[in-house]
């Protein structure tokens, strides 16, 4: 059995280099990365299923800080000590996606990878993102993602794997708002490329333009509530309470978008779930295996 590291340790490129430890290495790679949840999980995770298959008491997941110019590099060395399964975070996703050897359909149209298989020629890309999101607000909202129009806050990667998720359900319409134009403009373009058949509204915060569904499923892919003292990046008094709120966000538990749409009687749930199915399905992919105790790493991420 290999020694166990610590799940708050960090490691570097130079780190990597000179890699030489027995047994299976999973990573996630990010900058910054110091507040990553993810080896709690997954190393919780780990410890339960080595107690039925002791074959998994030699898999370990770690992070590494890594800065988005030392990406191929890394990626390179990560292969090349076999390390059998890599997420990857901020600022990776997309910069990631020509430096593997194979791309998952759904992640391409998608255009981010977070979840990287090891396999002989190279790593083959993923994106679960979208899997975690659609599965939390399921199992949350009790509500799937072609069921309402769906009205997404934001334009960036996140949005654009919640967007693309979307799409790939089957999800009739779709408005997009955003802070800045040219994002918003980047993120419709490219979607109507890849759907051109799509029905896609995009807003500007600041404008009262567009008309909203008065029934929806709401998704906020901005950062705006991560601080408590954020405000609404808009007006929601347009939603009714046979609306459901979704925020990407899990710190605070409770954000400032969550507490308004309560208040108007409207089903909210954050962004906690959508971390822990995001990670139980690479801990699949890279297992093999239909299940992965995702309560354990839930409550592992909820300690941590
Ligand atoms: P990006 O930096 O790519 O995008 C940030 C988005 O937030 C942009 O649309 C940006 O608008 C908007 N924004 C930032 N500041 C403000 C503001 N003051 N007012 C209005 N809008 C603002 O980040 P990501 O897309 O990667 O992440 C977005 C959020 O989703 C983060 O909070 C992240 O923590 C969360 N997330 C959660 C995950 C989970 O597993 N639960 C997974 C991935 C992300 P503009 O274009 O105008 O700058």
């Amino acid at each position: 059995m290999s020694a166990k590291l610590s799940n708050d340790a960090t490691y570097s490129l130079h780190d990597l280099k000179d890699w030489s430890r027995p047994g299976i290495w999973l990573a996630v790679l990010g900058h910054p990365i110091a507040h990553s949840l993810s080896p709690h999980m997954h190393n919780s995770a780990l410890e339960e299923l080595a107690r039925e298959d002791s074959q998994y008491s030699d898999w370990n997941y770690i992070r590494f800080d890594i800065p988005i110019q030392e990406l191929p590099q890394a990626l390179d060395l990560l292969h090349a000590k076999k390390f059998r399964g890599v997420n990857l975070t901020i600022p990776h996703k997309v910069e990631a996606l020509p430096l593997v050897d194979r791309v998952d359909p759904d992640a391409q149209s998608i255009g981010a990878i977070n979840t990287l298989w090891w396999r002989e020629s190279g790593y083959v890309g993923f994106n679960t993102d979208g899997y975690g999101m659609e599965t939390a607000i399921k199992r949350n909202l009790q509500t799937r993602l072609w069921d309402l129009p769906v009205v997404l806050l934001g334009a960036g990667g996140a949005a654009r794997a919640a967007a693309m998720q979307c799409l790939i359900r089957g999800c009739p319409e779709i408005w997009i708002g955003n802070r800045s134009e040219g994002r918003l403009n980047e993120l419709v373009g490219d979607i109507l490329r890849n759907y051109p058949e799509s029905k896609i509204h995009p807003f500007l915060f600041d404008s009262s333009l567009v008309p909203l569904p008065e029934e929806a499923l709401i998704i906020n892919a901005t950062s705006m509530g991560l601080k408590q003292e954020d405000s609404l990046p808009m007006d929601i008094s347009c939603f009714s309470e046979k609306s459901v709120f979704f925020d990407m966000i899990y710190t605070p538990p409770q954000t400032v978008m969550m507490r308004a749409f309560g208040v108007q009687g409207i089903s909210v749930c954050n962004g906690l779930d959508m971390l822990v199915y995001q990670g139980a399905r690479a801990l699949e992919i890279w297992t093999g295996l239909d299940r992965v105790p995702e309560d354990t790493m839930r409550k592992a991420a909820l300690s941590a």
